[in-house]
């Protein structure tokens, strides 16, 4: 090592030199911000270790960062929770951005107030990017401020261009920016925020108020917990500062490529972001002590027994052998576990599922979490002992946090760190010697548990802990299998063995069935999957009524994939392509090139026989598009969506017009405008197609009609229908719409109900009006896949209906079994009902 490689910091105050594992806040302790030296401080004026660039004065002046012309970042913590005294006491004698010399004054403090207010004046001196450091030299004793050394750095090698880059070029600060994530910076789009830092030279800094994250990082973004609506400001520090402060922040601005909406609505989400989990909730008791209850994961029943699960402990040795060794045991570790999650991926069909393995891998390379890791191994610890101390910390810091959903993905960062400790430790994950009919019972599954489970044993499971927006929740929904999270604890007293009923859909488990019990749902399981089978080995025959009346059963899909299925599962078309997941979660819009070839894909894939309905765009508002900044909205679902959003974008609408018109040739193509609600809006997005149609030369008879999702159309849909060629009702947005309940509002999901005889009202309205023009009209909200709502529809008139994919045998059979002329006299007398509970309670009694 040459003299240029070490680095000699003075100690910045006078006192008693104390070891960093000794500090009473194991923030410092475990080295999770950097290693270092702490001092219990005889002066109170503090003085730079080193000469540098002042990069970070914190604003509560109980902290600040120093970096040296090679890069080396030098915190230094005035006393232990001194972030609360908001700067009383302290006065900063330098600002961000000047050059000081070692020893000069930076910040003052009022010891005695300081001390009596604060839980402790220890003060730390700590590297903020410790791999920079090969070692670390601590002094001890007293010290005096300025003059003796308190902590010697080996320095790894000559530094990084890009750090050394960051100490002597430009800062830069965005404008504040709101986060508009309705559950805050959580897993997902945090990893967005950090991929987009890390491709920037520069150090990028979150910052809220008094806190700050490094950009770069997965974890310390969710370890600063950004809720919805928090007003954060990105800092960057390096030669290109000003590029990375406003790119990141535009992508916070724009909802860092989140998706809003899927498995839970962003109400839903908005609602659990607010969730403040300060004390834990209450379990739910059944009263009744056979029932213990839970929350629904994924809904369906299982009758099986139970079997325990219990995770193995990991054993490993705390003491390394050589930091080298450790180091490329660590690195071959990585690599393995990255490599193993590539093939668990391939084995999910689901690619929105298999993003969950994604962002396993992506904390694989967390840099917070490998720089403790790294920091461990450096300081003689053993591979396995420092990752363990690293995803632990990180993973309990998570579970902590008020918010719910970020607290669920401690369970990811757990599963992931057991995976490679496994693979430090040479253990092979236990073969579980599950029985057959397996009830799993669990205090938590991890989502590499949950995906590999044996389907042929396990019927279903339940954790202790986890949530319904839990990544296993998600996985259990996307594999079928019936599931409970948060289930009472007196479930992992049951006996394995013990025979059990698990209901998916209320959350309970039932022990102690009677054998009657058991029977009668066995009988309704076997009798169920009996009908299933008939219908898919007749999913191909049409569906006509018995008094011969051809209702069209179509795909609702979001892409290729699924029109495949549509079209094997016996779907006549496609009634609805919800285009609009060609654009999401993606950086920049999609080309013209890259829709027309996967419109004109999913047309092959339909041919010319199959009706073909192209909805377009529907985003804005409530699902930002981060290429397509829009202004925060007060109520984004009354805001600028859906076709409002195309009129006001006009050139991304013909690109999408222009790649719709060319897959024509190959299907029975029909392009359906969303979110229409004046007939200026249609006459708009009509005429933009007319041009584009014109301008391409496309002969072709192109159907052009509407969703009915706004009240306004329904109402007046004989007027609609002389200048639409069809209808789609969107009952989804048009219940919302017609009662004023948030979709996706947990509170009034019950209300919020399609089969409202006032929603039912404006279908057969809707239906009157496009009848009397003789033009079709379809459902595409979720009410055309309910069974119980199906005779209704038929008898109000509608002409099709178009369902989720797997739904189409069933769908299908149904028509076939059904009367027209009784559905009409059904509907005739439903929509005389005044309840949505009504409703459904004379179409329970139709269905017998
Ligand atoms: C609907 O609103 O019913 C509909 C089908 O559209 P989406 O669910 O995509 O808003
Ligand atoms: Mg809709």
């Amino acid at each position: 090592m040459t003299a240029s490689h070490r680095l000699e910091l003075l100690a910045p105050l006078s006192g008693l030199l104390v070891p960093i594992e000794q500090v009473p806040d194991p923030v410092f302790a475990q080295k999770m911000v950097g290693d270092g030296v702490s001092i219990d401080p005889t002066s109170n004026v503090l003085l730079s270790p080193v000469a540098g660039k002042i990069t970070q004065l914190h604003s509560a002046r109980h902290a600040v960062t120093i970096t040296t012309a090679d890069g080396i970042e030098v915190l230094i913590h005035i006393g232990l929770d001194t972030v609360m005294l908001k700067g009383e006491g302290f006065s900063a004698k330098v600002k961000e951005g000047d050059t000081v010399t070692a020893g000069q004054p930076l910040i003052e403090f009022d010891g005695d107030a300081v001390s009596r207010k604060a839980r402790s004046l220890l003060t730390q001196i700590v590297i903020t990017n410790s791999d920079r450091v090969a070692r670390f030299v601590p002094g001890n004793g007293f010290v005096r401020a300025g003059q003796t050394v308190a902590l010697t750095l080996e320095l790894a090698g000559a530094p990084a261009a890009a750090t050394a880059a960051a100490a002597s070029s430009d800062e830069a600060q965005s404008e504040p920016v709101r986060v508009p994530n309705p559950t805050g910076l959580h897993a997902r789009p945090a990893a967005v925020v950090a991929n987009l830092s890390k491709t920037f030279t520069s150090t990028v800094k979150l910052v809220r108020g008094d806190e700050t994250a490094n950009a770069k990082s997965v974890v310390a973004i969710m370890g600063l917990e950004v809720q919805y609506g928090d007003e954060i400001h990105v800092k960057a520090a390096g030669p290109d500062a000003a590029a990375a402060a406003k790119a990141v922040a535009e992508m916070i601005a724009q909802g860092s490529g989140e998706e809003v909406g899927g498995v839970i609505s962003p109400a839903a989400q908005k609602h659990l972001a607010k969730t403040k989990r300060a004390v834990a909730p209450a379990k739910p008791k059944s009263g009744d002590p056979n029932v213990l209850l839970g929350v629904s994961a994924s809904p369906g029943l299982a009758v099986g027994q139970i079997f325990q699960v219990r995770q193995e402990a990991i054993e490993v040795a705390e003491q390394g052998r050589d930091a080298q060794f450790e180091r490329s045991k660590l690195d071959a570790a990585l690599k393995d576990a990255r490599n193993q999650l590539e093939a668990l991926k391939s084995e999910i069909s689901d690619a929105s599922k298999a993003e969950i393995f994604n962002a396993h891998q992506e904390l694989l390379e967390d840099p917070d979490l490998l720089d403790i890791a790294i920091n461990g191994i450096s300081s003689g610890k053993s591979a396995g002992f420092a990752w363990q101390t690293a995803f632990s910390t990180y993973a309990d810091k998570l579970a902590a946090l008020k918010n719910e959903v970020l607290a669920g993905r401690a369970n990811d960062i757990r599963d992931v760190g057991r995976r490679v400790l496994r693979i430090i430790a040479g253990v092979k994950e236990a073969e579980l010697a599950v029985p057959e009919n397996a009830i799993l019972i669990a205090e938590d599954l991890t989502p590499s548990d949950t995906a590999s489970l044996d389907r042929e044993k396990v019927l279903g499971f339940a954790t202790v802990g986890g949530g319904a927006t839990s990544h296993v929740a998600i996985l259990a929904r996307s594999l079928n299998i019936p599931a409970i999270c948060g289930i009472d604890e007196d479930a992992l007293q049951l006996a394995n063995g013990t025979a059990v009923i698990l209901d998916g859909s209320k959350g309970s488990l039932r022990k102690n069935p009677s054998e009657a019990e058991v029977a009668q749902i066995r009988e309704a399981q076997v009798k169920l999957a009996k009908q299933r089978a008939e219908e898919l080995a007749a999913a191909h025959q049409s569906p006509v009524t018995t008094d011969g009346h051809h209702i069209e059963v179509v795909a609702n899909i979001g892409g290729l994939d699924e029109a495949k299925q549509g079209v094997e599962l016996g779907g006549e078309g496609v009634g609805l392509l919800r285009s609009e997941f060609l654009y999401l979660d993606r950086a920049d819009a999609p080309t013209e090139e890259e829709q027309t070839q996967i419109y004109t894909d999913i047309a092959k894939a339909l041919g010319t026989e199959r009706t073909f309905v192209v909805r377009t765009l529907d985003v804005g508002g409530d699902k930002p598009l981060p290429y397509l900044p829009q202004p925060a909205e007060e109520n984004p679902f009354l805001g600028v969506r859906g076709v409002r959003l195309c009129l006001a974008e006009p050139e991304m609408f013909r690109v999408q017009i222009r790649s719709v018109l060319r897959a024509a040739p190959f299907s029975k193509l029909h392009i359906m405008f969303p979110m229409i609600a004046t007939l200026d809006e249609l006459r708009a997005a009509k005429a933009i197609v007319a041009e584009e149609k014109a301008a391409l030369n496309i002969t072709a008879d192109v159907k052009v009609g509407i969703m009915v999702e706004v009240p306004s159309t329904a109402v007046m849909s004989e007027l609609f229908a002389k200048e639409a060629d069809f209808f789609s009702i969107g009952t989804n947005d048009l219940t919302q719409y017609t009662l004023a309940m948030d979709r996706g509002h947990p509170k009034l999901a019950k209300q919020a109900d399609a089969l409202n005889p006032g929603v039912l009202r404006l279908i057969a309205m809707t239906v009157k009006g496009a009848h009397a023009q003789g033009k079709w009209v379809g459902v595409c909200g979720g009410i055309a896949s309910d069974p119980q709502a199906v005779p209704l529809l038929i008898g109000i008139g509608v002409d099709e209906l178009s369902v989720s994919v797997p739904a189409i045998p069933s769908i299908k059979a149904m028509v076939r079994r059904l009367s027209k002329a009784d559905c009409q006299k059904l509907a005739a007398e439903v929509l005389q009902l005044g309840t949505a509970a009504e409703v459904r309670e004379r179409l329970g009694k139709a269905a017998g």
